[in-house]
């Protein structure tokens, strides 16, 4: 599969040139060339399919052609080592829960997957060079405020040839999010950057462009708009429907995500250009709301973001709008206004406060005794108020509540259980290099590896 780049400006890149390199030379994000339709087959035996073997079948439309069948299968079965289960929560509201990986949240599917596309393609590159200079391990740097650094990094523990280090401000991350990547060890490295999450974007950047160092090292971002990390999002979309239709009898499915970066809303959209019987969707957002006013006005205007309770969601200019964008006006063939309204005839929005995210979730608490973190809030809500009659809602759990458990507790008056899992992270000794946030410093330390 080739791929191109949203901004039209940069050379076709192949499947393991847009892994390595996440963003095109435009700084445009790869969009692939052919988004290919499954079967009538697949989708009639879908139900009896497990989701591995659901997942596999939409992993190969996409990077079929690029990755062997027998390694291809290997990596999806891999990555998908825990369930994304579809719970009911009342009549016609359907929870998608996708925190049940190792670090509770749903960036566990596409980190676990792109750390083992990228080792499949450094052992092939490796292969190719007939050893003559060995093995060259691979350097990922990521920056994180929290989510992103844990899921990365348990997503490459332990995969050999690559070396994780993971960039996060100090004492503006929240104690069981610090642990799930700085009590790891082996191949990873937790750095704490005495400044704020800006800085530790900026070293990584520095570092990418940085000529001495990239003679030194092999350096590669595990950013969230790459594409191994987004298209496997798709995978729970298709095992979704397939369980909920067995309980549903056909009646059409409205798919409602919690969105930020708009990269799990995204992978979605593919899906449904794959031929996944979704009826239509929603974008559920927080007070961050550029896509809900693109949405009402057919104009996008970034804005700073603000800071809210579902935080995973405070962004003012959303990545993946670009790819959105790129496949409603049909890589640009359509105008802006035909691109809206094929945009809006199927996918609505919605903007909560952090007061009605608190409501929210004490009312499905009260009402049916299901804990909603702030995000799956959004999610929720957005099916109460959107749902007609004869539709069936599903909304995604984008993560499990114990991770905001303080703010969960003070809100519903509980004190939930934390999963054995992260129990076993708080627990771990706390290992990362203290660093300023000068890029000197970082680069002194990246010589010295
Ligand atoms: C990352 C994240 C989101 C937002 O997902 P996008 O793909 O950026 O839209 C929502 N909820 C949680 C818990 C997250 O970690």
């Amino acid at each position: 599969m080739k791929y191109y780049s949203t901004n039209g400006n940069a050379p076709i890149a192949d499947l393991s040139k847009a892994v390595v390199k996440g963003l095109a030379e435009d700084r445009g994000l790869y969009m692939p060339e052919q988004i290919k339709t499954l079967p009538k087959e697949f989708f009639d035996n879908m139900s009896s399919m497990t989701f591995q073997e659901i997942a596999y079948k939409v992993a190969d439309a996409f990077f079929g052609e690029d990755v062997e069948a027998d390694a291809l299968r290997h990596i999806v079965y891999d990555t998908l080592q825990f369930d994304c289960p579809v719970v009911k929560v009342e009549e016609n509201i359907y929870a998608l829960e996708l925190f049940h990986g190792p670090t509770l949240a749903f960036k566990d599917v596409g980190a676990r997957f792109m750390a083992r596309l990228l080792q499949y393609f450094i052992n092939k590159e490796d292969g190719d060079r007939s050893k003559e200079s060995g093995n060259q391990e691979v350097n990922v740097l990521v920056a994180t405020s929290g989510d992103t650094g844990s899921a990365v990094a348990n997503g490459f523990l332990g995969v050999e040839g690559i070396h994780v280090y993971v960039l996060y401000p100090k004492g503006k991350v929240s104690h069981i999010q610090e642990s799930q990547f700085t009590t790891l060890g082996r191949n990873i490295t937790a750095i704490e950057v005495d400044g704020v999450f800006d800085d530790c974007q900026r070293l990584v950047k520095s570092a990418f462009m940085d000529e001495e160092l990239n003679r030194h090292m092999r350096l590669t971002s595990a950013n969230s708009i790459n594409v191994a990390r987004f298209l496997p999002q798709a995978f729970y979309y298709f095992n979704a429907v397939a369980r909920i239709s067995e309980i549903t009898h056909s009646q059409p499915i409205v798919m409602c995500v919690p969105s930020g970066n708009f990269g799990n809303i995204c992978s979605a959209l593919f899906g449904h250009r794959m031929g996944l019987p979704v009826s239509r969707f929603i974008a559920a957002n927080n007070a961050n709301d550029v896509f809900f006013q693109y949405l009402q006005t057919g104009k996008y205007t970034p804005k700073a973001s603000v800071q809210t309770l579902a935080n995973a969601m405070d962004v003012g200019d959303p990545s993946n709008f670009a790819r959105i964008l790129n496949l409603y006006s049909q890589n640009n063939r359509l105008s802006p206004e035909a691109t809206h309204e094929a945009v809006t005839n199927l996918i609505s929005g919605c903007t909560y406060s952090d007061e009605q995210i608190r409501e929210t979730m004490r009312q499905c608490y009260a009402d049916n005794g299901y804990v909603l973190d702030p995000h799956g809030a959004c999610g929720y809500r957005a099916l109460k108020e959107q749902l007609r009659p004869g539709e069936v809602g599903v909304f995604c759990e984008t993560a499990h509540p114990a991770k905001f458990k303080e703010k969960v507790d003070e809100i519903l008056g509980t004190d939930i259980d934390i999963p054995e899992r992260l129990q076993a992270f708080m627990r771990g000794q706390k290992q990362s290099v203290p660093l300023s946030k000068e890029f000197a410093d970082f680069k002194q330390f990246l010589l010295k590896q």
